[in-house]
Formats: structure tokens, C-alpha cells, sequence
């Protein structure tokens, strides 16, 4: 029975059963928390760009190295408004991943554009160098996405999107707070979106924001988020209604005071499934490229086979560990979209997606868990002595 006392789990949420999920949202001290809402009961100032929006606002403008940031009420309403911001013509092409959160291809799709899928490369993002055979005289944006916190090649992507005349937005929603090549990575692209759900790294319950490159970007977005409202007697385009209250406002002031030592306390999880994973054949996991400087935002390992990966998954979950099957299938292949558009190759796309298992990863997620998490893998027949 040695073996069953090895898969024990010792860990902070267990022993006794406690439920391990992919993430878990980290969250300031409670009094932290109401001390900062405190004055909203003096004020009764919940919303409308209050002090805190517009605190917010100013500090991750600092943090991410961004010109301008134009906070909103979620990362999906960032991205659509983003999109809308340019006045693309009607049906025009979005170069774009499938392999991504649904919320990126809603996006276009919802803008009334028509998104034109390009395949990925072994780090998952878009594989830059088939974008221009995709280039029609349609196409009016490219919009990459920095999966899991891996970077576009933000380089070749800009020069190809300079030579037809492209704008580029960037779904970064997985990449918050991180750094390539010593540049905040918000900066890349004509926008770039993050989101701050509470299942992401930096959370404001809810929220997201649209980084822009100069005051009149700014202006167009603060319009999109605000009924284009400028004052009591002037509306000066048709807006939606998109603004960050003062609560979720609240929340990211205090996270951000965190957010540091929550990166740091991820690495060290992350290290923990490197040590316990590395060189085990039939795991493939990802690494970070040494020009980045990491948000350790998650974990996805790739197995062998579809089947070897849904056994997996599976198992884990009979063991009350719930990894994600992130992403899958592909958004090409949601139902709402198959076949709708034009064709091309995604085979690396649909590959990874079929393999594709992310495993827990957040601040407080115990070392004996992640040992155990890994047991349990290899012991279902990946074993090679570890
Ligand atoms: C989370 C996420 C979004 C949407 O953000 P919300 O804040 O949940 O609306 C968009 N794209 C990607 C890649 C995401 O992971």
C-alpha cells in the first residue's frame, strides 16, 4: 500500500477532499477590501469614471508601460469595442487564431467582420509567417493572440501589417503584467486588450481595459464605453454602454498592490511541475521565450494522443482535480461557426487542441498538491522512474 500513501494528498486544500480547480481567484484581505469601499457610502458615487476608475486607470497605465488605458466592464466588451473603434467596413477580414477563448472570434464576428482563420506554431500563437497568403483586398485587421502568455512575433507581425496597410489588435488577455524584450506588452499593435476576469491573473472581479497609443484612440473608446456621451448636452457618436464601476475599480486597486508577489508565488508552483515533469516522455509542457518576462499565468501540458489526454483528464477529475481542455475544440470548430468560413489549413491548431490539458496553477496552490497532480499523471502510464 505504499503507493497509496504517495498519492495522499497533503497539500493546503487537502488532506480531506477539497476540490482542486484550474484556478483560483486571488483576492486581497478582506479589510483591505472594505476599507477601500468605505468612502463610497459617504459619496454614493458607484460609477461613471469615479475616483477609483479613474485611479485605476492611471496606475495600470503605470504598470503596464502604456500610453493610455480605457478601462471596461469586461475583457469581451474591451475586445468588441476595440474592434469597433476603427470603422472597419462591413464584412471586412480579420486575419485571427482558432486557437483561443471563444470571446476572440465572437468579437469580429459581432462587429459584423468575418474572421479568416490562420494556423498556429509550436509556441500556439499565430504562425506570422502564413498571415500574407491570407491578405486579401478585404482584410482590414489582424488579430493575434498571446496564448498562455507566450508572445506574438509582435516584429514580423507589425512589418507585415505595414505593408497592407493592417491594423493590428492584440487579445492579450492572457499577458498581464508581462514584459518583452524590457517593453510592457500592452504597447504592441495599434490596441491591445487584456482582461481582468476573475479567472485571470489580475482580476477586478470582472473587467478589462482597451491600451491605446494616444489621447484621440482614448477619446474614440471613452466614447464606445460611455453612450458617447462628452457632457449633459452632448452625445457625439453612437456609444454603448461599457464602463468600469467603482467596485470592480476598488477591487483592482487592491489587487494591484498584490499582483507582484502573486506572479512570484505562481513561478514557484510552476517550478514545482517543471521539476516534477521534465524529461517524462509523452508530456510536452511550455516554455516561456527567454526575451519575455513571465506572468505564470497557466499551465498547459500537450500528451501524445487525444486519448491519452482525455484519459487523463478524466482520471484527474475522479481524483477531484479539475484541469481544462483550453483551448478545445478550436473556435473554427464551435458549432456556431464550422464550416462557415473560409477554408484553410489549422492542422497544428486542431492537433494541440486535441492534446491539449491545462493543469491547476495559482498563487496558493500547495507544492504537495502539485507533486500529487503529478503522481497521478505518471502513474497512468507515463511512468519513467520519477
Ligand atoms: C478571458 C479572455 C477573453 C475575454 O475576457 P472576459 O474578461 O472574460 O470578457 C478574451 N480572450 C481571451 C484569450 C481570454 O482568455
Amino acid at each position: 500500500m505504499e503507493e497509496a500513501n504517495v498519492l495522499e494528498r497533503k497539500g493546503k486544500f487537502g488532506p480531506g477532499g477539497g476540490k482542486i480547480y484550474v484556478t483560483r481567484t486571488s483576492m486581497p484581505p478582506f479589510e483591505e477590501y472594505m476599507e477601500m469601499i468605505k468612502p463610497l457610502w459617504d459619496s454614493h458615487f458607484l460609477t461613471n469614471m469615479g475616483t477609483y476608475h479613474r485611479r485605476l486607470e492611471k496606475e495600470l497605465e503605470a504598470y503596464l508601460e502604456v500610453s493610455k488605458a480605457s478601462l471596461m466592464v469586461n475583457g469581451h466588451t474591451a475586445l468588441e469595442l476595440a474592434l469597433q473603434s476603427f470603422d472597419f467596413p462591413k464584412g471586412g477580414e480579420v486575419i485571427t487564431t482558432p486557437y483561443t477563448f471563444i470571446s476572440t472570434t465572437h468579437a469580429i464576428v459581432r462587429n459584423g467582420l468575418t474572421p479568416v482563420f490562420c494556423d498556429i506554431k509550436d509556441d500556439f500563437t499565430l504562425d506570422e509567417e502564413k498571415i500574407e497568403d491570407l491578405v486579401t483586398e478585404k482584410t482590414v485587421a489582424i488579430l493575434p493572440v498571446h496564448v498562455y502568455g507566450n508572445i506574438c512575433n509582435v516584429e514580423r507581425i507589425e512589418e507585415i501589417a505595414y505593408k497592407f496597410g493592417l491594423k493590428v489588435i492584440y487579445d492579450a488577455a492572457h499577458a498581464f503584467g508581462e514584459k518583452y524584450q524590457g517593453h510592457g506588452v500592452g504597447r504592441f499593435g495599434d490596441l491591445s486588450v487584456f482582461s481582468f476576469h476573475a479567472t485571470k491573473v489580475y482580476s477586478t472581479v470582472e473587467g478589462g481595459c482597451v491600451c491605446c497609443r494616444n489621447q484621440n484612440q482614448y477619446d474614440v473608446l471613452y466614447n464606445l464605453r460611455n453612450f458617447g456621451i462628452r457632457s449633459e448636452e452632448l452625445v457625439v457618436s453612437v456609444g454603448s454602454n461599457a464602463k468600469m464601476n467603482e467596485f470592480q475599480a476598488a477591487m483592482g486597486l487592491c489587487n494591484l498592490k498584490h499582483i507582484d508577489g502573486c506572479m512570484e508565488e505562481r513561478k514557484e508552483v510552476m517550478e514545482a511541475y517543471y521539476e516534477y515533469l521534465e524529461g517524462c516522455s509523452g508530456i510536452r509542457m511550455n516554455h516561456y521565450h527567454s526575451d519575455v518576462k513571465p506572468n505564470y499565468a497557466y499551465f498547459p501540458v500537450l500528451f501524445d494522443s487525444r486519448e491519452v489526454r482525455d484519459g487523463i483528464y478524466a482520471m484527474l477529475r475522479e481524483h477531484d482535480i479539475f484541469p481544462r481542455k483550453y483551448f478545445y475544440p478550436i473556435t473554427a470548430d464551435a458549432a456556431c461557426f464550422r464550416n462557415k468560413y473560409r477554408g484553410v489549413s489549422l492542422e497544428k491548431a486542431r492537433d494541440f487542441s486535441n492534446r491539449i490539458l491545462v493543469l491547476p496553477l495559482y498563487d496558493e496552490l500547495a507544492k504537495e498538491d502539485v507533486r500529487y497532480i503529478c503522481r497521478l499523471i505518471l502513474n497512468k502510464g507515463h511512468n519513467t522512474g520519477k
